[in-house]
Formats: C-alpha cells, structure tokens, sequence
C-alpha cells in the first residue's frame, strides 16, 4: 500500500469566482470507497457555472467547495470490503451515485435517483453536490470507478465523463447500420458523437455548426458539414438527403433553434436525442408533425452505464479524444485555465488540469 499523506493541495472554490490552491485534508474513505491519485481533471461548462454561483445552493450545497467531475487517476487505497480494483490501478471515474433502492436505480436508470433533489439522501452528483477532483486526490464508491488501459492517457480519461453522454444519447435513439445521422453542435459532446454514430454503423454523419469547428468535424470523419450561419440547416439537410430527412438527429447545441432544427431534419418515424439544455427558453415545435410522423424525441441526462464501453471504443481506436483535449495545465495555474476556458482561447473544446 502506498503511503497516504494527511493533507494534500486542493483547488477550493472559497468564494464565487474565488478558487485558491490550498491545503486540505486528504479524504477518509468510508467503507466500499476508494481513494484515488487524481491525474488529471477537466474544466467543463457547468464549472464555469458552478464557479460563478449560477447554482449556488444547489452545487454547490455551500462554500468553501473543491469542483471538478471530469477526471481519472490512480486507485491509492482501497476502503473496506472494496472488491475488484487494486492499488496501482489506472481508473476514470463517474458522476452520478444513485441511492441504488428507488425505482429508478433499480432499474439501473442511476442518472434519474428519485430522490436526488432529496437533501440528506444517498444520492450523490460529485463535483457538484459532493466534493470533486480539483486536487491531488479525491475519494469515490468503488462501482463509481472503471478500468482505463495503459494505452489511455488521463487526459484522454477526462473525455470518457462527456463521451459517456453521447454514447447514451446513441443508445436513446438507436442508430441502426446504414443510418444517416445528423449532428448539430460540434462541441465536446457533438463531436464525440458523431465519431460513434460511425462505431456503431452510421453510414453518413452530416454536422451542423459554424466556423473552425467544422474543420475539425470533417478531421473526425463527417462526411458533410453544414454552416448554419451561411444556409438554414434544416433545409441544407433535406437538399443532402433528397428531401427525406436523416433517420437520426442529435442536438448538442443547447439553443432553441437547434433544437427545433434537430425535430424538423429527420425523416418520418425518425429519432432525434437532445442533449443540449437551452436553460427554460421557449422552443417552437410543429406538434402536429411530431404526431403525424411519428417522431421520436428522447431526453438524454448524463451516462449511466456507459463508461465500460465507450472506454473500450477508445482504447479500440474508434473514437479520438485526444483531438478534443485543447491545452493542459498544472493545477498551480487552475485560475488561468478557468479565464481561458472562459474565453474559448484557441477555440478551446476542453481545457484540463494536470495533477
Ligand atoms: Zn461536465
Ligand atoms: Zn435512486
């Protein structure tokens, strides 16, 4: 067993828009926990949220708070009655800790905890409501962490957190072998999905977006892009597909218009997955086509499930996360990081923390 010093450095977000590199205590495990080497950890949206109080009392629950909830490491030491992970072990680690007793749970739909919103409960949202991985170690339930090969690095391990969330969006909508596909949004999660739409059989990924990320969606394999602020999208769809519409469609944009453009581009009877949040705004959707075309429109939260497979797709090569992996900084300079991230300096797709 290694030896596990009792304080460690943490970046502890003490005031809204104040986070400052500190000691902190290194986390007891309970039983069934796993203490973890942080390697690295991203910088995701919701931390420029979380940070800068847009949920405050809610995620956090109160100051001072370590964020952080994209991440991977090395198992440290294993709390009691902890089974199939060893000291040593190279880890990615999961969000969401459901209750494991509603109905949801057991349904193995974690992502849903009935009582989630229940202060006190079992429930658990890391990073958000319980303390992330901003610092040189972080404890977690064992069942939370997976396996990474040595062939993934942990930046790359960063990445499986959002890629998890669109192989469940796949799965939602079930892409079937020979399905055209359209992505709308390349940002993290858009252009992570449009590479397993390719996985999983898509035989054509057309990507909706604007500017230099287009570019880098034609690098990871869309087979045509579709500059929204040149041409309507939806429009441009149904000219690529002889005015049929794509039998899938992903919304990874979050704004009400592509939403409405991800329901009005698929075919009759087609599927659309939205991923996106577009934060209450109203969207305009024609009812009555959903109704007479019998489309299909899932909700997708989160990723339950998904960690063993996608991490899987990425050590088979099918998926390239290391593209999407911007700039790399030490933990010393998570400020810095957080004002980049802010400004999508470089066009930034994820920006991550090196511990
Ligand atoms: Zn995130
Ligand atoms: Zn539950």
């Amino acid at each position: 067993m290694t030896d596990i010093p009792k304080t460690m450095r943490a970046a502890v977000t003490r005031d809204w828009n104040d986070i400052r590199i500190e000691e902190a205590p290194v986390p007891e495990l309970e039983a069934g926990e796993v203490l973890v080497r942080v390697g690295a950890c991203g910088i995701c949206g919701t931390d420029l949220k979380i940070v800068s109080g847009v949920y405050k009392g809610t995620w956090p629950p109160a100051l001072p708070f370590i964020q952080g909830h994209e991440w991977g490491g090395t198992v440290a030491a294993l709390g009691a009655g902890v089974a199939g992970l060893q000291v040593g072990d190279r880890v990615a680690a999961e969000n969401h800790k459901g209750c494991g007793a509603c109905a949801m749970c057991r349904k193995g739909r974690y992502n849903l905890c009935e009582v989630a919103r229940t202060k006190g409960k079992a429930y658990k949202l890391y990073g958000h409501s319980a303390q992330g991985a901003f610092a040189d170690y972080a404890a977690r339930p064992a069942g939370l962490l997976h396996k990474i090969p040595d062939t993934v690095s942990f930046e790359e391990s960063v990445i499986v957190n959002q890629g998890a969330l669109g192989l469940h969006a796949i799965r939602r909508c079930r892409i079937e072998p020979g399905d055209t596909v359209a992505v709308i949004g390349p940002g993290l999660v858009g252009l992570i999905t449009l590479q397993l739409a390719k996985a999983v059989g898509a035989i054509r990924v057309i990507v909706v977006g604007r500017g230099a990320r287009l570019d880098l969606a034609r690098e990871l394999g869309a087979d045509e892009v579709v500059d929204y602020s040149v041409t309507d999208p939806v429009e441009a769809i149904r000219a690529l597909t002889g005015g049929r519409g794509v039998d899938c469609a992903f919304e990874c944009g979050g704004t009400p218009a592509a939403m409405s453009a991800a329901v009005n581009c698929v075919r009759r009877g087609g599927r659309v997955s939205l991923v996106g949040l577009t934060g209450n705004k109203p969207v305009e959707l024609n009812m009555d086509r959903l109704v007479l075309d019998e489309i299909d429109v899932f909700g997708v939260r989160s990723s339950p499930n998904a960690y063993p497979e996608l991490i899987a797709l990425i050590a088979a090569g099918k998926v390239n996360v290391r593209r999407l992996v911007s700039r790399v900084y030490p933990l010393q300079r998570i400020n810095e990081a957080f004002e980049a991230f802010r400004k999508r300096e470089g066009g930034a797709i994820r920006m991550v923390i090196r511990v």
